[in-house]
C-alpha cells in the first residue's frame, strides 16, 4: 500500500463475481485456533463439513475437499476419470470454459469445442447432436460450466442432462459450478452429474482455497480403469480418509471452521430462500442496466445469471477505465472482462452475502460512475431497481 495513502472510511464495496464478501460470522469462525488434524475433534469437523456439502450438491454420494483453489478441483475431475488421449466434449461459454479445455489439452486429452458468441449459455441440442454423430462412443466425458462467471450465462443443466439421455451416450457428465453452487439452484444427484466441480469463495461465501468435487457411482468406476497420472487429487485415498472425517494430508482447518458456518447460515436461510434473494437481486440490476440504455452481455433472458451481469460498454468506451474511476471515486471494485471481452464489458457481482440496500448502494456507485466517465447513459437506473426491489419486498404481517 502507498506510504500516504489516506485512510478510506466505510466499507469497500467488493462487487466483482468472485470472491464475495465474507460473513463476519464466517470470519469469526476461522479466526479460532487452529487444531491437531489428527486429533479426536477434527473427525467431528471433517464429518460435519462433508455431510454438509452433501447437502449443498443435494447428493448422497461421494465429497472431496481440496486445499486449493476452484483450478485444482477442475484438474481433479478430469485426471480421475480419464486416460491419455481420451476425447471429451466441452462448451464454449466464456472465458471459464475455455481455461478447463486448455488444462484438458495439457492434460493429454483431446478435446471437442462447441463454440458460442459469450453471450449465451450450453446449447442442449448441439450437445445431444454431436453425441448422437458419436456412435462410436468415443466421446468419454461431456463438460459444462454451469454458471460462466466471464460472462454472466448460466447453462441448464437438466437439459444437458436430457441431451445427453436422449442421445443415449455413456459419456460422464462433468459440470464446473464453482460459481453457481449455493447462489443458483443446483442437484448432482436428481441430474445425473458425474463430477460437480465447486469453489470456496463465491457462493459460499468463504476466503479462496478450498475446492470441491461431488463423484457419482459412475465416476467412481471410471475412475479405476483412468490412467491419468494422478497423486495429490486422487479421489480413493481421500474418500477412505473422509469416511471418519479425516484427510490425507493436512488439510485447511481453518478454512473448515469457515465452511462448517458457512453451511450453518444457508441452511438457516434456506437454500430457496438463498436462491430466490439471488433471482430477485439479479432481476434489479438488469432493470438498472436496461434502464441506463445499457446491454446486457446475456442476450437470451433464458440463460440469465442470477450471480452476476455483464454490463455492455457503447463502442469506444474502455470498460476497465470506468471501473477505475468508480473504484477511485468511490471505492467499489467491479469485474474485469477477460481475455475476449476485455476492456468491452464490466460484470457486476451481486451474489453472496449481500441484501437490497447493498445491491442499491452498487448501482448507484455504478451510475454515478458512469456519469464521471462520460459513459453515454440515461439516468433512473437505480431508481427502476429501487422500484422492482419496494414492490416486491417482504412486507410485515
Ligand atoms: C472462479 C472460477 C473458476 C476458477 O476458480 P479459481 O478458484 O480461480 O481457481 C473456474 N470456473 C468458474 C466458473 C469460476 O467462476
Amino acid at each position: 500500500m502507498a506510504q500516504n495513502a489516506p485512510r478510506k472510511a466505510g466499507r469497500h464495496f467488493l462487487q466483482i463475481p468472485g470472491p464475495s464478501p465474507v460473513p463476519e460470522r464466517v470470519l469469526t469462525a476461522i479466526a479460532r485456533q487452529t487444531i491437531d488434524h489428527r486429533g479426536p475433534d477434527f473427525g467431528k469437523l471433517g464429518l460435519s463439513v462433508l455431510d454438509g456439502m452433501r447437502s449443498i450438491f443435494k447428493t448422497k454420494g461421494a465429497v472431496v475437499i481440496y486445499p486449493a483453489s476452484g483450478t485444482g478441483a477442475w484438474e481433479a475431475a478430469l485426471a480421475n476419470t480419464l486416460s491419455p488421449g481420451d476425447k471429451v466434449l466441452m462448451v464454449e461459454t466464456g472465458h471459464f470454459a475455455t481455461l478447463w479445455k486448455t488444462m484438458a489439452g495439457k492434460l493429454g486429452i483431446e478435446t471437442t469445442f462447441i463454440g458460442s458468441d459469450w453471450r449465451t449459455g450450453a446449447d442442449a441440442g448441439q450437445i445431444e447432436q454431436a453425441l448422437r454423430a458419436d456412435s462410436g462412443h468415443t466421446f468419454k466425458a461431456v463438460c459444462v460450466v454451469h454458471n460462466e462467471t466471464s460472462t454472466g450465462c448460466t447453462s441448464r443443466i437438466d437439459e444437458v442432462r436430457k441431451a445427453i439421455d436422449a442421445a443415449k451416450h455413456p459419456a460422464l457428465l462433468m459440470v464446473d459450478t464453482i460459481s453457481s453452487l449455493a447462489s443458483i439452484d443446483y442437484r448432482h444427484d436428481e441430474w445425473g452429474v458425474d463430477v460437480t466441480v465447486a469453489g470456496s469463495q463465491k457462493g459460499l461465501m468463504l476466503p479462496p482455497g478450498l475446492s470441491f468435487n461431488a463423484i457419482s457411482e459412475k465416476a467412481l468406476a471410471a475412475a479405476k480403469a483412468a490412467k491419468l497420472p494422478r497423486s495429490f487429487w486422487v479421489w480413493d485415498e481421500m474418500i477412505a480418509a473422509g469416511k471418519s472425517g479425516y484427510f490425507p494430508y493436512t488439510p485447511a482447518t481453518n478454512l473448515l471452521y469457515g465452511l462448517d458456518e458457512a453451511i450453518k447460515m444457508l441452511h438457516e436461510e434456506g437454500l430457496d430462500n438463498v436462491f430466490a434473494r439471488h433471482d430477485r437481486l439479479a432481476e434489479a440490476t438488469r432493470r438498472a442496466v436496461t434502464a441506463w440504455g445499457l446491454d446486457i452481455l446475456c442476450k437470451d433472458p433464458k440463460y440469465y445469471s442470477s450471480v452476476l451481469t455483464g454490463v455492455v460498454m457503447p463502442d469506444g468506451v474502455d470498460a476497465d477505465a470506468v471501473r477505475a474511476t468508480i473504484l477511485d471515486a468511490f471505492d467499489m471494485s467491479l469485474g474485469t472482462g477477460l481475455s475476449k471481452v476485455s476492456k468491452k464489458i464490466f460484470r457486476i457481482g451481486h451474489l453472496g452475502d449481500i441484501n437490497d440496500l447493498t445491491l442499491v448502494g452498487a448501482l448507484a456507485g455504478v451510475e454515478m460512475g458512469l456519469g464521471l466517465a462520460n459513459v453515454p447513459h440515461s439516468k433512473g437506473g437505480v431508481q427502476a431497481a429501487m422500484d422492482y426491489l419496494a414492490a416486491s419486498a417482504k412486507k410485515a404481517a
